[in-house]
């Protein structure tokens, strides 16, 4: 045992750090299919309006709105994708269907309940006004308009949007590569009987969900020996095709505790340690080639409270996200909270709504390895540092990580 080197960081002066040293990642164009959670990485202005001609609303006739009250002589039909192609004129009307265009002349449609027609005439009620019951050109979109923001991310309305305006494809942010390595020579691979002294890799398989809800494409690297040479061919042949190295374990200050000296050894380290419980022994480095590696904790519960604090908001900033954090509330404490003389700690809780509140209730015993504690958790709740512990009944603030 050594002690660290490494000075202790305040944690919010460490997730700084990381996304001041993280890169934005390019841009690529990418088909619509595959676009969805995908950050646009250019402006999207409208080449053209929307909708491009007056389309009817409605089922129904169209007419001149000062024809009303009378009997109009029937003279043909617009149907969506089969318009009338000649003027209306006055004292006729032609049948038109929703998404027909509303023929040259006419300025008004009559629906089909509000008409009464006979043999080849319609009788349309007594008071029309100009302008009714179709969608005028450029009343959901003018050319020129911006339709989206560079940073928005893509979903359902902001695809359909743009394959409205003709766009088969998108500029979007690359996704982060990331290779994804558990160490520690205790651990066993899922589906395995560990035994005396060793332990199932299950970090890798909750990094993983985390990794991939945060838009990475992951590359899992498997178990990493609490050995210097092997590790270090693992992480060097893997950095080849990622941008980011992501390991669990081997960061604290045991022999065996290899990861800083490696990653000391390939790059720079600007944090080793910080004042955060659980994830003081978190530690992130820069590689050549703008590469980025996260040291994880081995303890569960600690290796995914650092990803939530500091893995998740850089992956978001390398894919152009705007919003890089998750959502903070403020929340009002159900529970007595200790607190850690020297850490800003974050607590796992389930949250209720009571009134118009959100109360904090913990999940219970915060050890970091029992993952118990953040299943089912609805919001970690940051507790500054202090001797003194807060109360009941006090609000704190609150990163969101799922609403009840
Ligand atoms: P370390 O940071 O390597 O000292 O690991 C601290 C503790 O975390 C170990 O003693 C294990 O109990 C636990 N641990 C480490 N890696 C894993 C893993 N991949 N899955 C589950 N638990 C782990
Ligand atoms: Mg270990």
């Amino acid at each position: 045992m050594r002690a660290s080197t490494y000075p202790l960081i305040d944690a919010d002066e460490a997730a700084n750090l990381v996304l001041e040293h993280t890169p934005v990642l390019g841009i690529e164009r990418v088909a619509l299919a595959h676009c969805v959670g995908r950050v646009l990485a250019e402006d999207l202005v409208a080449p053209a309006s929307l909708p491009a001609f007056p389309s009817s609303a409605v089922d129904g006739y169209a007419v001149h709105a000062a024809d009303a009250g009378r009997q109009l002589r029937v003279v043909g039909e617009s149907a969506a994708g089969r318009p009338y192609s000649r003027t209306l004129q006055a004292g006729t009307a032609i049948r038109i269907l929703t998404g027909g265009i509303l023929p040259d002349g006419a300025d008004c449609v009559v629906m089909v309940e509000d008409a009464e027609e006979t043999a080849d005439a319609v009788a349309v009620p007594a008071s029309l006004k100009p302008g009714v019951n179709f969608h005028a050109p450029g009343a959901d979109l003018r050319t020129g308009e911006q339709v989206l923001a560079a940073g928005q991310q893509l979903g359902p309305a902001e695809l359909g949007l743009a394959a409205a305006l003709g766009f088969p494809r998108l500029p979007v942010f690359r996704r982060p590569r990331v290779a994804l390595m558990s160490t520690g020579d205790e651990l066993v691979e899922v589906g395995m009987k560990p035994d005396r002294g060793q332990i199932v890799d299950s970090n890798r398989w909750a990094l993983l969900a985390a990794l991939r809800e945060a838009g990475a494409d992951v590359k899992g690297l498997g178990i990493g020996p609490d050995q210097a040479d092997p590790l270090r061919k693992l992480v060097t042949d893997a950095l080849r095709e990622v941008d980011v190295m992501v390991t669990s374990g081997g960061v604290s200050v045991g022999t065996h505790d290899l990861i800083k000296p490696l990653l000391e050894s390939l790059g720079t380290v600007h944090v080793g340690r910080v004042k955060l419980k659980p994830g003081k022994p978190f530690t992130f480095a820069t590689l050549p080639e703008g590469k980025i590696a996260f040291g994880l904790p081995g303890f569960p519960v600690s290796s995914l409270v650092t990803f939530e604090v500091f893995v998740r908001p850089a992956l978001r900033k390398m894919q152009g996200f705007v919003q890089l954090q998750r959502p903070n509330l403020a929340v009002r404490l159900g529970y007595d909270a200790r607190a850690t003389a020297d850490r800003t700690e974050y607590q796992r809780v389930r949250l209720r709504r009571e009134a118009d509140e959100l109360v904090a209730e913990t999940t219970g015993s915060q050890s970091s390895s029992r993952l118990m504690s953040l299943a089912g958790a609805h919001a970690l709740v940051r507790i500054p540092p202090g001797d003194q512990g807060i109360k009941a009944g006090t609000v704190v603030e609150a990163m969101i990580l799922d609403l009840p």
